[in-house]
C-alpha cells in the first residue's frame, strides 16, 4: 500500500489548523476535529488525549494519531482516543477522493444561521472572494443535528453534501473538505465569515441585493491555492508571535 503523506510535518500540520481554527474562534475546548489522508485507506486525525487533554488550543503533533478508515487504530497509543464522530472524517476521505484533509466544527455562526434558516447570498465582492464564491454556489445543509457516530449518518450528511466542498449541519456545525490541511483550514474560515455576514445581515434587518451579473463577471478568480496558503502562511505567523515562536 502506498503511503502518500505521512510523518511528523502533516501531524504538525493538523495540529497547527487545529490551534488556528480554536485562535480564529470556529471550535473551542474540546470540540471540533481536523484530519488528513495519509494513504488510500488510513488516516491520520486529531485525537483525545484523556488526562493529558487540553484542548485544542494546545494541539501538538503528539495529538495527531493514524487510523484505518474504518476506525482501527494504527498507531494509536494508550489514553488517546478517536473522535466520537470520526465517521465524518473517515467517511468523507472514502467518498471524497478529491480530498485530502477534513475540518468538523462548530462555529456559532455556523449554528444561528442554521437554525435561524439563514442562507447565504452573494451579497459581498471584492470583501472576501472565496467566501462571495461560496455563496454563489449554495451552502447546502444537512438538517439532522445528531451526533454522527456511524458510517450510515456521515453517509445521509454527505448525501446532503452533494458535490460541494462544505455542507452545514442545522444545529450542529459545519464539515468542510479540501486537498490539504492547509486549503480546508481557510476554506473553514471563508465559510466562517459567510455564515457570520449572513447571521448579522438578518439581526441588522438589512436584505442587500445579490450582486449584479456584471460584477461577478470582473471579479478574478483568486486561484485558491496559492491564495490559500498565504492565508495559511498569514494565520501560522500570527500564531507564532502569539505563542512566542512556539509551534
Ligand atoms: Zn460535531
Amino acid at each position: 500500500m502506498k503511503v502518500l503523506r505521512d510523518g511528523a510535518d502533516l501531524r504538525r500540520t493538523v495540529a497547527t489548523a487545529c490551534r488556528i481554527l480554536e485562535r480564529e474562534g470556529l471550535v473551542e475546548g474540546i470540540l471540533g476535529h481536523v484530519s488528513a489522508r495519509v494513504s488510500e485507506d488510513e488516516i491520520v486525525i486529531r485525537c483525545r488525549g484523556g488526562a493529558r487533554e487540553r484542548g485544542l488550543r494546545f494541539s501538538e503533533a503528539s495529538d495527531v494519531w493514524r487510523l484505518t478508515l474504518d476506525g482501527e487504530p494504527v498507531d494509536v497509543p494508550e489514553g488517546y482516543d478517536p473522535p466520537k464522530e470520526l465517521p465524518i472524517h473517515a467517511e468523507t476521505l472514502r467518498r471524497r477522493s478529491e480530498f485530502g484533509a477534513v475540518i468538523h466544527a462548530h462555529p456559532r455562526a455556523a449554528l444561528l444561521a442554521g437554525l435561524a434558516g439563514v442562507r447565504p447570498r452573494p451579497v459581498f465582492g471584492s470583501y472576501n472572494l472565496p467566501a462571495m464564491r461560496l455563496a454563489l454556489e449554495g451552502v447546502p445543509v444537512f438538517d439532522r443535528s445528531v451526533l454522527i457516530t456511524q458510517a450510515e449518518l456521515a453517509a445521509e450528511m454527505l448525501a446532503a453534501m452533494g458535490d460541494s466542498d462544505v455542507v452545514l449541519l442545522r444545529g450542529h456545525g459545519i464539515t468542510v473538505g479540501a486537498s490539504t490541511v492547509e486549503q480546508a483550514t481557510v476554506l473553514a474560515l471563508n465559510l466562517n465569515v459567510l455564515l457570520d455576514v449572513s447571521v448579522k445581515l438578518r439581526l441588522l434587518g438589512a436584505e442587500p441585493a445579490d450582486l449584479p451579473i456584471e460584477d461577478l463577471a470582473d471579479l478574478p478568480d483568486l486561484g485558491s491555492a496559492f491564495n490559500d496558503q498565504l492565508v495559511w502562511q498569514a494565520l501560522v505567523a500570527a500564531l507564532e508571535e502569539e505563542r512566542g515562536g512556539m509551534t
